[in-house]
């Protein structure tokens, strides 16, 4: 069964204030924030909605704070009112209005982008700390151009926030080595509902930080998380497969995914697409490599409506030899 969600508009800025009776003016005299303060336009255009476009509420206003203080008290003027309500908002790639606050305060986590970069080293590894609103594809930019390394475990799609796929878990081809985004984080700023700000671990508020981490925003905000790294590949061969059978499909990934370390790709993911030459979900989004599209021609007639395919990478160091590069792994069987 699809069933179809009628999308719920807000019309105008008036409606806005309206839902939870708080006045603009009233609210932002009451911030003292050092950062903006949005009402109408573009801004709450924009905040009233999301990647999924089923939702459309308008906020009573937008913050754009300039550190972790703004965003306290952001949250301390939802305190202070019966009715209204706050959400961070990342980079809005939620599908049902996650990040949205229908009357409430949308806070604005990019602008908090460029708050914290810093590369560590511990005696256990490589870690930099960044903000909550950094979109990982900037910190994977500055970790491999900069210093060489980069996060253990990536969403797939780098146009999100820091603060946003830790508040679900993001996943992506290396999850089934080194988990989700979630289990690479060792420490968080986070501002709590009280309008605090807590610095927290696995040690340290642990509570906190476990709630944090796949929490939807609903236990805290974070501001600074601190990610775990890894030595950058110099070299990463890619290659795609493709399935008539879900059977094979499915046995073939659960049997890449389960190999030792030395012997496995580096990374491994799966996805469906449609048999057909639909560009949003056909061949022509499946590029088998990066000069051939998908040639249809090579299928067998029998195949269905729906294709498999797997995606799998192999990392490499400048060190490993170019005979090594071309002979690893492929010697791997197919499982039984
Ligand atoms: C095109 C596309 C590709 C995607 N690819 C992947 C993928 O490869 N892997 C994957 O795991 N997911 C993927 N997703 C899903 C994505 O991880 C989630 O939708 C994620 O929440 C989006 O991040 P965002 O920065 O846009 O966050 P938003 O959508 O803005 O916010 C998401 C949630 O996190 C909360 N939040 C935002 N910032 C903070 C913060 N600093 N502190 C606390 N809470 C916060 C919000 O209130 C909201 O509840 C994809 C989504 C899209 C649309």
């Amino acid at each position: 069964m699809i069933a179809y969600i009628e999308p719920y508009f807000l019309d105008n800025d008036a409606d806005a204030a309206s839902v939870t009776g708080q006045s603009f003016d009233g609210v932002s005299e009451s911030l003292h924030i050092q950062g903006e303060i949005l009402c109408g336009g573009a801004a709450t255009d924009i905040a009233g909605k999301d990647f999924g476009g089923m939702n459309c509420v308008k906020p009573l206003a937008v913050v754009r704070p300039v550190g972790p203080e703004d965003i306290a008290g952001a949250v301390r003027a939802a305190l202070r009112s019966d009715k209204l309500t706050v959400a961070a908002r990342g980079n809005g790639h939620s599908i049902n209005g996650q990040a949205m606050a229908e009357g409430g305060l949308v806070v604005d986590m990019r602008s908090t982008a460029e708050n914290h970069f810093e590369v560590g080293f511990l005696p256990s590894g490589a870690f930099v700390d960044v903000s909550g609103g950094a979109l990982w594809e900037n910190v994977l930019k500055r970790c491999v151009s900069e210093y060489g390394l980069a996060p253990r475990s990536w969403t797939d799609y780098l146009g999100l926030t820091v603060g946003g796929t830790l508040s679900n878990a993001g996943v992506g081809g290396q999850a089934f080595r080194y988990g989700p985004q979630t289990s690479n984080v060792t420490e968080l700023d986070v501002v709590t509902g009280n309008g605090d700000v807590v610095t927290c671990s696995e040690v340290e508020n642990s509570e906190l930080f476990f709630s944090v981490l796949g929490g939807l925003g609903q236990f805290g905000i974070i501001t600074r998380a601190r990610v775990l790294l890894q030595p950058a590949p110099d070299v990463v061969r890619w290659i795609r497969i493709v399935y008539t059978e879900f059977d094979e499909f499915t046995r073939d990934a659960e049997w890449l995914v389960s190999q030792k370390v030395e012997s496995s790709f580096d990374y491994v993911e799966g996805f469906v697409f449609v048999n057909g030459d639909d560009p949003v979900n056909g061949w022509p989004t499946v590029p088998l490599h990066p000069d051939h599209d998908f040639d249809p021609t090579q299928l067998p007639q029998s195949s269905g409506s729906v294709l498999y395919c797997l995606e799998l990478a192999l990392h490499y160091r400048d060190s490993d030899s170019n005979s090594t590069v071309d002979k690893d792994r492929f010697e791997l069987s197919r499982p039984p």
